[in-house]
């Protein structure tokens, strides 16, 4: 038996209440859904009869709705929008999520923290934790828990001090959480791809933000390379982390009891994610120079190499392309440079 709850984020096609038993069917001991279209802003509310039966099927299947469920919030839901008018209504699209969670008795829901815009960014977080505080005064039980980012610039969250930032400004700190999305955080910057950057990343995530409000984690190996801020979502071991993180997830004692979901492609076939959470679990208790996990990683690695090798080479003519940008502009050799920024600190 898996002491860890691997999950992925199943469909709701057909009503809210197929989720469940489409989880089961992938032996997935969390999952994810979305609560409505995540494209469009109205959607019409669930029927008792959904909601009844939603209810029931978690009885039935052993899942805990109030910690093995994650809802996942509508992606153009922008909290921190400095248009007012789009502000609120973003809010209501969130706080609509929130109430759908409560219906249903669902104690987690994950969402993106959203864009300043090109505005000014500390504001930016300002806003979104008075949502995040309105939002928390109107519902009962649902936590609120933030997503950190692939993206750098204005995006929110790619870098964990806004996180951190806004969850000093909630005021029901137990009613608030964060989601690390393992491909975001990779390609956000933070290396994660063996056990002394693992370690290092949650020993910064600690010092950061704190453990006690890690509620869900996203198992995503990422289709671009580290830094690239490309939010690119891999098959597990297919991308540039690889195998060995998701080995070092899967024996970290600190994660089990969350939901840990999948968010990897899989090709219109749910199956595919029965297999990960298979392999997910069959990592547990392995070592590192296991050879039977050493000749998984490789055949992983492989079938993911001809991604890997189109991705590296679009990043790279990215970074081409930027330096020619600055060089232009004349502005790269009035920038100093790290080594020089170090060298003035030593003086
Ligand atoms: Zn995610
Ligand atoms: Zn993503």
């Amino acid at each position: 038996m898996s002491k860890f709850k691997f999950g992925a984020h199943i469909s709701t096609s057909g009503g809210v209440s197929n989720a469940v038993t489409n989880s089961t069917n992938i032996s997935a001991k969390s999952f994810a859904l979305f609560l409505k279209s995540p494209r469009r802003w109205v959607s019409p509310m669930f029927t008792d009869d959904e909601v009844n039966k939603f209810k029931a099927l978690c009885k039935e299947h052993n899942y805990n709705s109030r910690t093995e469920i994650l809802p996942h919030g509508s992606y153009f839901i922008n909290l921190a929008n400095p248009d007012l008018e789009k502000e609120e209504k973003a809010y209501g699209a969130f706080l609509d999520d929130l109430k759908r969670c409560e219906l249903l008795d669902i104690g987690l829901y994950n969402f993106h923290p959203g864009s300043d815009l090109g505005s000014d960014h500390q504001e930016a977080l300002k806003r979104l934790a008075k949502n995040i505080n309105t939002a928390i005064n109107e519902t009962k039980f649902v936590k609120i828990v933030i997503e950190n980012m692939a993206g750098h610039g204005n995006l929110i969250g790619s870098d964990l001090e806004d996180i951190k930032t806004v969850i000093d400004m909630v005021d029901d700190k137990s009613r608030v959480g964060v989601c690390i999305d393992t491909c975001h955080t990779f390609a956000a910057g933070y290396d994660i791809r063996d056990e002394e950057s693992y370690n290092a990343f949650w020993e910064l995530y600690d010092k950061t933000i704190g453990f006690e409000y890690l509620s869900a984690i996203h198992l995503n190996d990422s289709k671009a390379p580290l830094g690239a801020n490309k939010d690119l979502h891999q098959k597990i071991g297919w991308g540039f982390l690889g195998l060995e993180p998701f080995r070092l997830i899967a024996n970290s004692e600190f994660l089990q009891g969350i939901p840990l979901v999948l968010e990897t492609p899989n090709d219109n076939t749910p199956q595919l994610w029965e297999e990960e959470i298979k392999l997910l679990e069959w990592l547990e208790g392995k070592s590192k120079d296991d050879p039977a996990v050493l000749e998984r990683a490789a055949e992983l690695s492989k079938l993911g190499k001809t991604e890997r090798d189109q991705h590296s080479a679009k990043y790279a003519k990215k970074v081409e392309k930027g330096k020619k940008k600055t060089t232009k502009k004349g502005s790269i050799k009035d920038q100093p440079t790290v080594i020089d920024q170090l060298n003035k600190r030593k003086k």
